[in-house]
């Protein structure tokens, strides 16, 4: 048996036969004879006529970088939970615990000038738990409000917290601010109580849920993200983000990086069960699409920011419009930093464990960014051979770091699970 066209990517879904154009993103469903004899080493040129796509590759791509618009601000180390798989003993000026308002100032400071013309900056507050520093955090609002106005931008937050703290007082503050707010959550209660008990080990579940109940009472855009950890179900997931009220859940596994040695069979644990579960989560929506059930089309309107993405492309390619290609999968290391409590500068807060990654520092102006200038597109033989590559950017460098030694190795768990993420839209 031959080899497919790597211009090609056939695959199933359902018993019926898809094909994908892997360099310029079109997608059909064909023949099963036509499948059966690209996937024998067959010409692959009838099954690119039918994608309608030309036979030769696009030509080089040639970047323009825009200077970076978002900081995320490394308010504390300390937390008020002890989750199981967390990284903050990872970082190595833990002891450096807070952020002073000093460097706050300074991130805010560096990021009006930095951002250059951009009209829109983002200052993300993360931790730690950033709600233990409110009153840091409701100083620094103030502050780049007034530093916003003055240089004619316009500034959007957002927060990631546990929840914990989210008393009437904060949630009428985020809701003043209209700050994008992520509750990392893992319920059910059973989970929630293992994986994430306060940090004197009482259980997290009811006391956390009545909070997240009045927070979406104000902020209903709040965010549901749950990790993937040791037996967890993402349907299960899914249904208590519902039930609590989220319209908005994303369910990410456990990441490499954050286990010690010897429990990263985790990791490709949680990564199956996820893929697993998007396999079913695909043919519900197969059965949706053809019942043409909307509570069900909407029951599974509970998704990451990456599928948000890809089922764009796809929609835009069934509309027969142009499909942007992606060479990045964020913007870590160009548009986005992170600040460190003592205001070093990190291509994202899960860098802030890795020393030889600080790119800079909010006391001086620029950031050395040439590494994450780098597609994996191009530098990662992985990803430059895999079918899934412009639609997946390159995966979470960090991923790929934790698990394989180097960014430009992809980590194949995260791998299976975009692909599988990326087929199960196409049908
Ligand atoms: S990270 Fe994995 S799935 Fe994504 S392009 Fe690279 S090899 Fe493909
Ligand atoms: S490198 Fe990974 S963790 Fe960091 S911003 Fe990008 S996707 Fe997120």
């Amino acid at each position: 048996m031959g080899r497919v066209d790597p211009r090609l990517h056939l695959f199933a879904v359902e018993g019926s036969s898809y094909a994908v154009s892997t360099d310029y993103l079109r997608f059909a469903r064909i023949e099963p004879e036509a499948a059966g004899a690209a996937r024998r080493g067959g010409p692959a040129d009838p099954v690119l006529n039918r994608l309608g796509v030309p036979l030769d590759p696009p030509g080089q791509k040639r970047f323009r970088f825009a200077p970076p618009d978002t900081l995320v601000l490394m308010l504390t180390y300390a937390c008020n939970m002890a989750c199981r798989y967390c990284c903050q003993g990872e970082i190595p000026d833990v002891r450096e615990n807070h952020m002073s308002r000093a460097v706050a100032y300074r991130a805010v400071d560096w990021l009006m000038r930095n951002s250059e013309d951009a009209e829109t900056v983002n200052i993300g507050f993360f931790g730690g738990e950033p709600l233990i520093r409110f009153s840091l955090m409701k100083k620094i609002a103030a502050y780049a409000g007034r530093r916003a106005k003055a240089a004619g931008k316009r500034v959007r937050y957002g927060i990631m917290t546990n929840g914990l703290l989210l008393t009437d007082q904060v949630i009428d503050f985020l809701a003043g601010k209209h700050v994008q707010v992520t509750v990392s959550f893992d319920g059910p209660a059973a989970v929630q109580n293992r994986n994430r008990p306060l940090k004197g080990g009482g259980r997290s579940f009811r006391l956390i849920a009545g909070r997240i109940r009045r927070l979406l009472a104000r902020c209903p855009d709040a965010l549901l993200r749950s990790t993937l950890y040791a037996g967890t179900d993402p349907d299960q997931v899914i249904q208590t983000a519902r039930r609590l009220g989220f319209r908005q859940c994303r369910i990410e596994k456990v990441s490499s990086s954050l286990l010690a040695e010897g429990k990263k069979n985790d990791e490709a644990a949680s990564s199956g069960q996820m893929a697993a579960h998007l396999r079913r989560q695909g043919e519900r929506f197969l059965a949706a699409v053809r019942e043409r059930d909307a509570a069900g089309l909407q029951r599974i309107a509970v998704d990451s920011a990456f599928m948000e993405g890809v089922r764009q492309m796809f929609q835009l390619a069934r509309a027969g419009a142009p499909v942007r290609r992606r060479w990045f999968s964020c913007g870590a290391g160009r548009q986005l930093l992170a600040v460190a409590a003592n205001g070093g500068l990190y291509p994202c807060p899960r860098f802030l464990a890795l020393p030889e990654y600080r790119l800079g520092s909010v006391y001086e102006d620029g950031f050395r960014g040439e590494l994450h200038r780098k597609s994996l597109i191009i530098h990662s033989e992985d990803c430059r051979l895999c079918w899934a590559r412009y639609y997946c950017g390159g995966g979470c460098v960090v991923e790929h770091l934790g698990r394989t030694g180097s960014i430009f190795l992809a980590n194949p768990d995260t791998c299976r699970l975009r692909r599988a993420r990326i087929e199960t839209e196409s049908g």
